[in-house]
């Protein structure tokens, strides 16, 4: 038995301040999807059974304590209360006090951010922001919570009272069996939820999939005597043979598992026997969820081991390219006091983990096959995928295979590596991408001008992650792909250009200090000049990244390369030595950073050579 220190007196608590603007707006103004407060309490009461559950594998008094883990639902028209009661693992009063005054997860202020106005949206968006509890206000105009801790002795029951208002109650009281009870004083205009057709519907139809047994006490009513029944099937879903469950319940447990309101894009259920036995159910979202970029956002799966919930959030069974991923996995196997230390580098959980990726890409690979769920799908997840394309040289092939891209060939479409493999003519040996800040950056591009000429299609890269990622994607099914805004293009007969020209060498030296040479080139059709990086220098986006991350950017000096076929080449060729021709090869420069998306290295005096130019175009 635990020291419990009582409190003889009842206590006046505030609520924590976020707290206050919860319950305030979850009462004035969340009322029109408000069953869902049965599915927060609900869940709230699973997770407890689940804790007493996983403590007893440690302590096997506490779950011969409790008896059968479940849930009660009880109403009570008379006092118009509704009560829903778990023997899980419980709280002491100090747990009473932090979980139910404040809120723990960083989500508020995102969460009171992220409100629409749209009263339905905004209720379900509840549960994933982990402030379910308070639900409980919307059809409550008062909320008493019993509890008292699993292995804690009958005297050291605590209940727990509140109106909404911004203060609750706290005091001792002696409770029977460990376990909570939430007791709800229906508002007048709630009591609906008295009624037990209604408690069937709302349970049916959100928390089916609960694993422990959910159970309706309907007390006796004039001649009606008392009834009890279970409202669901209460069985660990993902341990039933795929072909007896069906869409709209693998939806439902998604829901419930992921806490998201909207249904999982595509699932995967596959059980593995023999040495490595598991169960997975792994599922992709169809929206990413607003913390997909922070380091501590959640992530991974829930474990179960021989159903016995483990841990939430065990990131050890996918990588961190896959974060996006929900599911459950249950490895009957693992030793059930299994810590997420022991999990880190424990050989069977690296090998479920390399087989959980293979049957997550493949599961995105035959999502591939519908263009538009994929494209819904890329749209969220693609930036994280490519991720994988630096972190998992095992996987690079497949998951290169799954990327898509802006294509010069193709205004809104975009295009996989297989597809543009299918397209280009045999004796293309190469797949052309150019990188750019933005997708019309890219189409803009002066680079594309020789590649559109010859009709050959480039990729089209501007995401952020795009030049990391690129970097370690040398090649895909053995064809070679190349920056084409980068070193000299081999483009067949394109390298017999003049590059004795006395105009190149004169533009040249007047731009030594800039550039790391000029050179003539056939890329180039409309435009006068463009800038070329040398093989293996870094790009702009990877300098901007690097800039950003406060790391040294080692300097670097572009190529220039002229179209000497343009008219603005053939008029400088006839401006003599000096000032005049300094100003226009600076400005050949200069345009071609611009073209780049770039800052020329003195805008000022670019814009002051400009000025002089228009100048002398109207005097003349
Ligand atoms: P979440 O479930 O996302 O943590 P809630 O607002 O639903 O957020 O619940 C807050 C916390 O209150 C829970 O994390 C849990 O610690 C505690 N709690 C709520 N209901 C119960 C219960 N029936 N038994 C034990 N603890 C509970
Ligand atoms: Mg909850």
């Amino acid at each position: 038995m635990q020291e419990h220190v009582v409190s003889t007196e009842k206590q006046t608590h505030g609520f924590q301040a976020e707290v206050s603007r919860l319950l305030h707006l979850m009462i004035h103004s969340l009322y029109s999807n408000r069953e869902i407060f049965l599915r927060e309490l609900i869940s709230n009461a699973s997770d407890a059974c689940d804790k007493l559950r996983f403590s007893s594998l440690d302590n096997p008094a506490l779950l011969e304590a409790a008896g059968e883990l479940g849930i009660t639902i009880q109403l009570d028209n008379e006092s118009g209360t509704l009560s829903i009661t778990d023997n899980g693992i419980g709280m002491d009063e100090t747990e009473v006090i932090d979980n139910l005054g404040t809120i723990a997860r960083s989500g508020t202020e995102k969460f009171l951010a992220s409100l629409s106005g749209d009263q339905k949206k905004d209720s379900q968006l509840i549960g994933q922001f982990g402030v379910g509890f308070y639900s409980a206000f919307i059809v409550a105009d008062k909320v008493a919570v019993e509890s008292r801790k699993a292995g804690t002795e009958a005297a050291a029951g605590v209940r727990w009272e509140s109106d909404g208002q911004g203060e609750f109650t706290v005091e001792t009281v002696a409770r029977d069996q460990p376990g909570t009870s939430v007791i709800l004083h229906l508002r007048d205009d709630a009591k609906e939820f008295l009624d037990p057709f209604k408690l069937r519907q709302v349970v049916n139809q959100y928390s089916d999939h609960v694993a422990f047994p959910i159970r309706l006490i309907v007390p006796a009513d004039g001649d009606e005597a008392a009834t009890e029944e279970t409202l669901n099937s209460a069985t660990a879903l993902w341990q039933r043979p795929r072909s007896e469950v069906s869409d709209e319940e693998y939806q439902n447990f998604y829901k419930h598992i992921s806490h998201d309101f909207q249904d999982a894009l595509t699932w995967s259920h596959n059980k593995v026997e023999g040495k490595l036995e598991y169960t997975s159910l792994l599922y992709v979202p169809a929206r990413a969820p607003f913390d997909i970029y922070h380091r501590d956002a959640s992530r991974g799966l829930k474990l179960y081991v021989q159903r016995v919930f483990i841990m939430d959030e065990a990131e050890q069974f996918l990588p961190q390219y896959l974060r996006f991923i929900k599911g459950v996995v249950d490895a009957p196997n693992l030793p059930l006091n299994v810590s997420r230390e022991l999990l880190q580098d424990y050989g069977p959980v690296k090998k479920i983990r390399a087989a959980l990726t293979k049957r997550v890409l493949q599961m995105l690979k035959k999502l591939g096959n519908d263009d538009e769920q994929y494209l819904s799908f890329w749209s969220q997840f693609g930036q994280v995928l490519k991720e994988g394309i630096g972190e998992d040289p095992d996987n690079r092939e497949t998951i290169a295979g799954l990327l898509r891209f802006a294509s010069s060939v193709q205004d809104e479409d975009l295009a996989s590596l297989d597809e543009y493999l299918d397209r280009k003519p045999a004796e293309q040996d190469k797949i052309y991408y150019l990188l750019a800040d933005t997708a019309s950056a890219a189409r803009q591009s002066p680079h594309l001008e020789v590649f559109r000429k010859k009709g050959i299609e480039v990729l089209l890269l501007s995401d952020p992650v795009d030049e990391w990622m690129i970097s370690y994607l040398d090649s895909y099914k053995d064809v070679k792909l190349v920056n084409a805004a980068r070193g000299e293009l081999d483009l067949d007969e394109l390298n017999d250009t003049d590059q004795d020209s006395p105009l190149v060498a004169r533009l040249k030296s007047s731009l030594a200090a800039e550039v790391e040479t000029v050179r003539a080139t056939q890329r180039l059709v409309d435009s006068p000049s463009c800038l070329v990086l040398a093989k293996d220098e870094l790009g702009p986006q990877m300098r901007r990244m690097l800039e950003a991350a406060g790391q040294p950017v080692p300097e670097n000096k572009p190529v220039l390369e002229v179209n000497l076929d343009h008219d603005l080449l053939k008029a400088l060729d006839s401006v003599e030595e000096g000032d005049k021709f300094n100003d226009l090869a600076a400005l050949l420069l200069d345009q071609a950073m611009l073209a780049e998306g770039q800052l020329p290295k003195d805008p000022a005096a670019t814009a002051r050579r400009m000025h002089q130019m228009l100048v002398n175009a109207v005097n003349n």
